[in-house]
């Protein structure tokens, strides 16, 4: 099976168990995740905003825009990477996702790692950083690679500051555009 098969599987499955039914209700529609199944680089975010529920896609607002910005500076688009949420349905009013929700998304999230063997995993955003690295601090971590074992799986993780914390903050801003090129980098000189 082709992975972007197995990718819509994984989507199904979602669905079919109810997974996080009241989350679900609210919502418009699940947003599994874009982009190429056979990325070198993952995107992991909080979760969908309004837009992102309307659309169908991750990262297609404000936050989306400056996330593509970045991928131009990196000679990268859309196409070349694969973009998901932690959690995959919005949360009412934006709030921020629950710790159960996110346990509850886990399985899922680890199954499109799975599929997609990307060679760097790039979290943006606390919430996404600290589901990888439990002691996360993001104002001293953002930026620093770091090898993560799950299961018979090791991942190379960079956690990144979200984007709609940086949108409107200019040195911020710098910082999450620095370390995105150097992690765009690094993913470049993984075998
Ligand atoms: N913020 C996120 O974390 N994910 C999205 O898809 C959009 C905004």
């Amino acid at each position: 099976m082709i992975k972007q098969e197995l990718l819509d599987d994984v989507a199904a499955e979602i669905i079919e168990k109810k997974v996080c039914s009241e989350l679900a209700e609210g919502a418009t529609q699940l947003v599994i995740g874009d982009g190429n199944s056979d990325a070198d680089i993952v995107f992991i975010g909080e979760a969908p905003g309004k837009q992102e529920d309307e659309q169908g896609k991750p990262f297609v607002g404000a936050s989306g825009k400056f996330l593509n910005e970045m991928l131009a500076a990196a000679n990268l688009n859309r196409d070349d990477v694969y973009i998901t949420n932690i959690v995959k349905y919005r949360p009412p009013n934006n709030r921020d996702p629950s710790p159960e929700e996110k346990r509850e998304f886990w399985p899922y999230l680890m199954r499109q790692l799975e599929i997609i063997q990307p060679k760097v995993i790039i979290t943006l955003g606390r919430h996404s950083g600290a589901v990888f690295i439990p002691d996360l601090h993001i104002s001293r971590d953002h930026g620093r690679a770091r090898k993560v074992k799950y299961h018979d799986n090791e991942f190379l993780v960079i956690p990144l500051y979200h984007p709609a914390a940086a949108l409107y903050n200019g040195s911020m801003r710098q910082v999450l555009i620095d370390d995105f090129l150097a992690a765009a980098e690094l993913a470049n000189l993984q075998k």
